[in-house]
């Protein structure tokens, strides 16, 4: 099969997919999930016109002339309104919260009085309506508020729970099942034989996956047996993942059982080979409607391959529009040769120029097997096929990677 170019694969990856059903989640399981419908709030705030101060609730003609002494004649809190009314030459003591008792029309704040047993002296005049929030300052019941389509905030889960909102309508979080492929994994803590390696890859993935809002099935690491690659295929199934991640044995090596195991299980290739660097035998299918998204293993392979088709589609099926990691312009702090036929993506140090602007300086070495290096990048210097030498201070565009500050 020929390159596929990073912009067709990823199309190919996205066709079709869809974002899933909604499902009525709980406020704090919401955060940064796409509302599937619009939300109306279920009462009016205030519901009704509260002080915003601790002090008297008086009619403002009592204290349109100062100083005047009032009577007191009750006391209302936050959650307890007063049964009476307020009469002429008559106060309430009110605090922030308190609902405004009838007869009442302004607030005098509590500095602005002395207190003498049951009765108060007001020292400052203060007009009509100070100091109140009226019935449906905030909002009003049955007023849409947060719309459809909208990817929820912190801000937003206040406003859905003041609404009244126990649970607001998102899309289902994907479920992502995690695969790690290769006899010479060991888990990190282990005491690895001759010629075997530590499981990396696949803690940078699970976190991604997490980080863009999917749940992850962790199935481990299989051994290069055929038998194996397809019992962790089926446990994915049988466990409803709505994408299957799968790392390593997707080259062309006599150990490369991936496919094979996926073929045997009925996948539908889409592609297998995209036109990059690092991750050329990146694989996408499906197998009904789990997607299947094969990685290459080096974990440098596995992070990018994984950013730039995992995340889109993970965002896709959450029901969110921006699906692509965003990406800046900068300038090189290098000259680059001319590019052959794989877009490059180059781990790269970030810094400003004296002018402010930021200058991307790919690292001398680009193996996809070196971590350090990935950790240490604070992006990826993205080439496009065939582009021509580069000076240094020429224009780049670069895809931020998570910065640890
Ligand atoms: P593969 O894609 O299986 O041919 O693996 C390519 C290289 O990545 C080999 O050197 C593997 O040992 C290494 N590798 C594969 N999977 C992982 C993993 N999960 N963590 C770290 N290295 C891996
Ligand atoms: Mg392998």
């Amino acid at each position: 099969m020929a390159l596929m170019s990073v912009a067709d694969a990823l199309a190919r990856v996205l066709e079709g997919a869809m974002p899933l059903p909604p499902e009525d989640a709980p406020l704090d399981d919401a955060y940064d999930r796409v509302l599937a419908a619009d939300v109306a709030a279920l009462r009016t705030q205030p519901p009704a016109d509260l002080s915003a101060m601790d002090g008297y609730a008086v009619r403002a003609d009592d204290v349109a002339n100062v100083p005047v002494t009032l009577e007191l004649i009750g006391e209302v809190a936050a959650g307890h309104p007063f049964a009476g009314r307020v009469a002429k030459g008559q106060a309430a003591r009110i605090f922030t919260g308190g609902v405004v008792p009838p007869g009442a029309d302004t607030i005098v704040i509590q500095e602005n009085t002395k207190r003498e047993g049951s009765r108060v002296s007001v020292t400052t005049a203060t007009p009509r309506a100070k100091h109140i929030r009226r019935t449906g300052l905030d909002f009003a019941q049955g007023q849409v508020l947060l719309a459809r389509g909208r990817r929820l905030t912190e801000r937003d889960l206040m406003l859905a729970a003041a609404m009244n909102h126990p649970t607001v309508p998102v899309h289902q979080r994907p479920c992502v099942a995690v695969l790690g492929t290769g006899d010479e994994l060991r888990a990190p803590g282990s005491t690895p034989g001759p010629g075997e390696i530590i499981y990396s890859n696949g803690f940078a993935l699970m976190a991604m996956v997490r980080a863009a809002g999917a749940k992850v099935i962790d199935l481990g690491v299989v051994p290069d047996r055929l038998d194996d690659t397809i019992a962790a295929i089926r446990k994915a199934r049988a466990q409803a993942a709505d994408i299957l991640l799968t790392s390593g044995g997707a080259s062309v090596g006599d150990h490369d059982l991936v496919q094979k195991a996926l073929t045997a299980e009925g996948l539908e290739l889409s592609f297998w080979k995209v036109a990059m660097r690092p991750g050329r035998p990146l694989m996408h299918g499906r197998l009904s409607a789990m997607h299947v998204l094969g990685v290459p293993g080096n974990p440098v392979s596995a992070f990018v391959c994984s950013l730039l088709f995992l995340v889109p589609l993970i965002r896709r099926l959450a029901g969110r529009g921006d699906l692509q990691p965003a990406t800046e312009s900068a300038k090189l702090g290098i000259e680059l040769p001319a590019n052959d036929e794989r877009a490059d993506y180059l781990r790269s140090a970030l810094a400003r120029g004296p002018d402010g602007t930021l200058i991307a300086t790919p690292f001398a070495t680009q193996d996809s097997s070196m971590i350090a290096t990935l950790a240490a990048a604070d992006c990826l210097v993205i080439r496009e096929p065939y582009a021509p030498p580069a000076k240094a201070g020429s224009a780049c565009v670069v895809l931020k990677l998570k910065s640890p500050l």
